[in-house]
C-alpha cells in the first residue's frame, strides 16, 4: 500500500484551466485591467447565482468582511459576536474596526456557531452578529436571526467558504448569500470552491449598503474612473470621506465569471465525492463524518471527520501516518483566541472549538480527484483499524 512512486494526494486543488487562462487574456489584452466591465459582469453573475439584489466585489473577503462591519457602524469600543473557531480573519476584521469580537462556542457536531450561547454574549457594546458557515455548511441561520431580531442587531455572515451551500427556508431551498442577514460576505481563495487567485464579494438586499460598498472600495471617489473615462465633458471626483482601495481587478473578474458557469459541475463531483466518504466512515469505528443538518446542503469546501477515542489512533498519529502515505491532510480549523494575537485578551472558556480544532482531520477532497485516489484514502483510514 505505501508505494513511494505514487505522488502525493493534495488536501484541495484549485479547477483552473485554458478557459480561464483565455478569459485572464482577453482581460489584459482589452486595455482595461482594475476593476471596470468585467468586475460588473461578475457582479452581475454572481448575485443571479446567489439570489441577491446587489452583488459587490472587492479584493478579498478579509476586506469584504471589514467593510461590511465598517459600514454598519461597528467602531472603537463596539463589540461583535462571533466564533474563535474560524480563519483568522474573521476575529482580525472586528480589530480592523477597533472593536472587540466577543466569541461563542460552537455545536462540536456542525463546527458553526451554537445560537443558544449567542445571547449571553450580547453586550450594551454589541453593535452586529458575525456568524460563520464554517466549510460551507450552512449554520443555523434561523436561530441566529431570531437572536439577531430580539436584540436590534445586524447580522453579517461570514460565507467565505460557502458558495453553492443551500439553507432551507421554510419549504424552499435558498442558496447562502441571498441573504439572509443584512450582508453576506464571500472569497475566492484558491483553497476555495471558485476562486479569481484572490477575491471577494459583498452580496445584500439593501441598495444603501450596497451603494456605500462601492463607494468606500475605491478610496470614496465620488465619480468613478470608469465613468470619466467615458465621459464627454471633464469630471472631477470628490473625496467626501475616507475610503479604501478594495478594489478587484478585471482580470480576477474575468477568471471569476468562468468559474462560475463552471460552478454546478464542481459542486456536483465534490458532493459525489463527500456522500462517498461519508457511507465509507460509517463502517471505520471511531471516525465521525461531517453532520448535516436537516436545514442544510453543503458545498463540501472542506471535509471534516472527528478522530474518536474508538478508533486506535489518536488524530496527530493518523494524519502522520497519512503523511507517510502520501496522503496531505489538515487539522481542524483554527481558533483566534488559541493564537497570541488574541489570546492575552482571555480567559476564553470555549471547549467546543478547542476539542474542534484538535480532534478533527481535514481530508483530500478537490473536484479532479479520483475514484481510485479516493478509494486510497479510505483504504489507509480503514488501515489502522
Ligand atoms: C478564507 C476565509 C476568510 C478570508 O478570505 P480571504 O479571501 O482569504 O481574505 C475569512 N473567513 C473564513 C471563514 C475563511 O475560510
Amino acid at each position: 500500500m505505501l508505494t513511494t512512486e505514487r505522488p502525493t494526494i493534495p488536501i484541495a486543488k484549485p479547477e483552473l484551466g485554458e478557459e480561464e487562462a483565455a478569459a485572464a487574456r482577453d482581460a489584459i489584452l482589452s486595455g482595461w485591467v482594475t476593476q471596470g466591465p468585467r468586475v460588473t459582469a461578475f457582479e452581475e453573475a454572481f448575485g443571479h447565482y446567489v439570489g441577491a439584489a446587489h452583488a459587490c466585489a472587492v479584493s478579498n473577503c478579509t476586506t469584504a468582511l471589514h467593510l461590511a462591519l465598517h459600514v454598519l457602524g461597528v467602531g472603537p469600543g463596539d463589540e461583535v459576536v462571533t466564533v474563535s473557531h474560524s480563519f483568522i480573519a474573521t476575529a482580525n476584521v472586528v480589530r480592523y474596526c477597533g472593536a472587540t469580537p466577543v466569541f461563542v462556542d460552537v455545536d462540536p457536531r456542525t463546527f458553526n456557531i451554537d445560537p443558544a450561547q449567542i445571547e449571553a454574549a450580547i453586550t450594551p457594546r454589541t453593535k452586529a452578529i458575525m456568524p460563520v458557515h464554517q466549510m460551507g455548511m450552512p449554520c443555523d441561520m434561523a436561530a441566529v436571526l431570531a437572536v439577531a431580531e430580539r436584540h436590534g442587531l445586524p447580522v453579517v455572515e461570514d460565507a467565505a467558504c460557502a458558495i453553492g451551500s443551500e439553507m432551507k427556508v421554510g419549504e424552499r431551498w435558498e442558496r447562502i448569500g441571498r441573504p439572509h442577514g443584512a450582508v453576506a460576505c464571500f472569497s475566492f481563495h484558491p483553497r476555495k470552491i471558485v476562486t479569481t487567485g484572490d477575491g471577494g464579494m459583498l452580496t445584500t438586499s439593501d441598495p444603501k449598503l450596497d451603494a456605500k460598498f462601492r463607494l468606500l472600495r475605491q478610496h470614496a471617489m465620488s465619480v468613478p474612473d470608469t465613468t470619466r473615462h467615458a465621459a464627454k465633458t471633464v469630471i472631477f471626483e470628490e473625496y467626501p470621506e475616507v475610503g479604501f482601495n478594495y478594489r478587484m481587478t478585471d482580470i480576477q473578474a474575468a477568471v471569476g465569471s468562468v468559474q462560475l458557469r463552471r460552478l454546478p459541475g464542481i459542486l456536483a463531483r465534490r458532493i459525489e465525492l463527500a456522500e462517498r466518504y461519508t457511507r465509507e466512515l460509517a463502517t471505520i469505528p471511531g471516525l465521525v463524518p461531517p453532520h448535516v443538518p436537516d436545514f442544510a446542503r453543503p458545498n463540501y469546501q472542506s471535509y471534516p471527520v472527528r478522530v474518536t477515542a474508538d478508533y486506535p489512533l489518536t488524530r496527530d498519529e493518523l494524519m502522520n501516518r497519512l503523511l507517510a502515505a502520501k496522503v496531505s491532510t489538515r487539522r481542524g480549523i483554527m481558533n483566534a483566541h488559541q493564537e497570541a494575537a488574541y489570546a492575552a485578551a482571555g480567559p476564553y472558556r470555549l471547549p467546543a472549538s478547542e476539542a474542534a480544532r484538535d480532534t478533527t482531520v481535514l481530508l483530500p477532497l478537490y473536484h479532479s480527484m479520483s475514484d481510485a485516489d479516493q478509494d486510497y484514502v479510505i483504504e489507509c483510514l480503514r488501515g489502522a483499524v
